[in-house]
């Protein structure tokens, strides 16, 4: 089966694997050499996928417990098929071996926190007689599911983000379908043969690969109840206008700070930040773009981020111990050395890297960045960190505020008065304190304000997403 995947990712619809509508030819994202021919549905076969979930989920009668043993089987699998895994998401993404095993490693662990919550879902207790004139009445919410989860994910983490829609949706009791991002249809189809190994009944999930296309047929579908999203703000604000009342949880663009003070442990923070900086090149939504530095430790925090960055290869991402691999496309490495171009053509010094060779675009730090500079408005999603110094803490605090987006910051400082005000004063989903913006944990409750999204991830979060409560009362039988 899985030889037969890797020549030909197919859809997974109505309990079997089955060919598409029409084929695309995948490209390894490093050598751009022909991978697999991915199966693409047409609208027929995404309407037979969602219906299909449909009726399996109306019918199926699995318990927390089973749903939690289904997923705690799950997660033991992954371990076990580590390599394999591995392999395709290298293949899909063009991440280093070490992001693509972190990469299966943080899913292991989403898979079973998402079987152990699956145990211990409840509604709550709803005191009804702390109202005037209530006598002999309780209440208390029922948490049941709510039928069929769309789940739309990214390229940037083919296994992890997928896991933390499809675990939580089946702890719930949902049936899943998946459209996974076009660009890593090989991961998509082994995470989908693994939840089939582990128990999980075929009718109760699906799997579509293909594009914009795609995704847009499973919008316009009528029964879908949730849809689960990660991706861009411009796609996902489309969803949010498409879905009508249905609910979603759409985690979104941004463009991280982090914001490193003079009285910081700077060693500590140079190390973190070069790692949050460009793991996966940067393709992470709450990756180090803006980097503030307090004027007097400046130069200092530029020696040891060059530091950081010496003898850390960048290319060919199979080769153990290369530091950044390829972006996702050409396309992508385009635009990104475009707006390196760009920043330094307006004046922005090229403090370290600003090479490239296919799609593999050296670790880049920039200096001297205007506040107006398209590498300070835009999110990059590539492997450049721009260095803005500031002189007091609350400018680099409110340049920090002044993106239409708000996911993560980090800030670095001995000083508990200075990281309390900034975690006060940022508007984002999340303040790190002496961490990155880049450094979540997957038991987190997850998700972004203003353009970075609504709804949260980490698995008893997302739990509560994905399931609708009806309250119940009860009076006394008898007068
Ligand atoms: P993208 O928005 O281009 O694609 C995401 C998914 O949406 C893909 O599966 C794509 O095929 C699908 N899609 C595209 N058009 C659609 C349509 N009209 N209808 C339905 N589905 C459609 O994003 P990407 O390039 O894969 O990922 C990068 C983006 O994701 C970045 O902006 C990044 O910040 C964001 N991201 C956010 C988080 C978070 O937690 N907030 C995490 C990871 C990535």
């Amino acid at each position: 089966m899985t030889a037969q995947l890797m020549r030909s990712a197919l859809l997974f619809v109505d309990g079997d694997w089955r060919e598409g509508a029409s084929v695309e030819t995948l490209h390894d994202k490093f050598d751009g050499t022909p991978l697999a021919q991915v199966h693409v549905p047409d609208r027929g076969q995404v309407d037979r996928a969602v219906r299909a979930v449909a009726a399996a989920q109306a019918e199926s009668r699995l318990t927390g417990f089973e749903r939690g043993r289904i997923l705690m089987a799950a997660s033991a699998l992954m371990r076990e098929r580590r390599e394999r895994l591995v392999d395709t998401v290298v293949a899909d993404t063009g991440f280093t071996l070490t992001d693509a095993e972190r990469e299966i490693d943080r899913a292991t662990e989403t898979l079973q926190l998402c079987g152990e919550e699956a145990k211990r879902i409840t509604g709550r207790m709803v005191p009804v007689e702390g109202s005037p004139g209530v006598r002999g009445r309780i209440g208390f919410t029922l948490r049941k599911p709510l039928g069929v989860v769309c789940a739309i994910t990214p390229f940037n983490a083919p296994v992890n983000t997928v896991c933390h829609k499809i675990g939580p949706a089946i702890a719930a009791g949902n049936g899943v379908v998946l459209k996974p991002a076009p660009e890593t249809p090989l991961t998509a189809a082994l995470l989908v043969e693994l939840l089939l190994d582990a128990g999980l009944p075929e009718g109760l999930l699906a799997l579509l690969p293909g594009g914009a296309d795609v995704g847009q047929a499973l919008l316009e579908h009528p029964v879908p109840a949730f849809y689960a999203f990660t991706g861009s703000t411009r796609v996902g604000e489309h969803i949010a206008r498409s879905v009508g009342i249905r609910r979603t949880q759409l985690e979104l663009g941004s463009l991280a700070s982090t914001i490193v003070c003079a009285d910081a442990a700077l060693e500590t923070a140079a190390g973190l930040c070069v790692n949050a900086a460009f793991r996966k090149a940067g393709q992470v939504c709450t990756s180090v773009q803006r980097l503030y530095v307090q004027r007097g430790v400046l130069e200092e925090f530029g020696r040891l981020i060059a530091r950081g960055l010496a003898d850390r290869p960048a290319g060919d991402p199979r080769r153990p111990g290369t530091f950044v691999g390829p972006v996702i496309s050409p396309a992508s490495a385009d635009r990104i050395q475009s707006w390196v171009g760009e920043a330094v053509e307006q004046g922005a010094e090229l403090v370290h890297g600003g090479t490239r060779e296919g799609s593999v675009i050296t670790p880049t730090v920039l200096g001297n960045v205007a506040k107006t500079m398209t590498v300070m408005t835009n999110e990059i999603f590539g492997p450049v960190v721009v260095l803005r110094p500031f002189d007091h803490l609350a400018d680099a605090v409110a340049e920090a505020n002044d993106t239409p987006f708000g996911l993560a910051s980090g800030v670095f400082t001995a000083d508990l008065d200075s990281a309390l005000m900034v975690a006060g004063e940022l508007r984002v989903g999340t303040v790190h304190i002496n961490e990155t913006s880049s450094s979540r944990v997957d038991l987190m409750p997850f998700g972004g304000v203003k353009a970075s999204g609504t709804g949260l991830e980490g698995p008893r979060y997302a739990i509560e997403e994905m399931t609708e409560e009806t309250l119940v009362t009860v009076g006394p039988a008898r007068p």
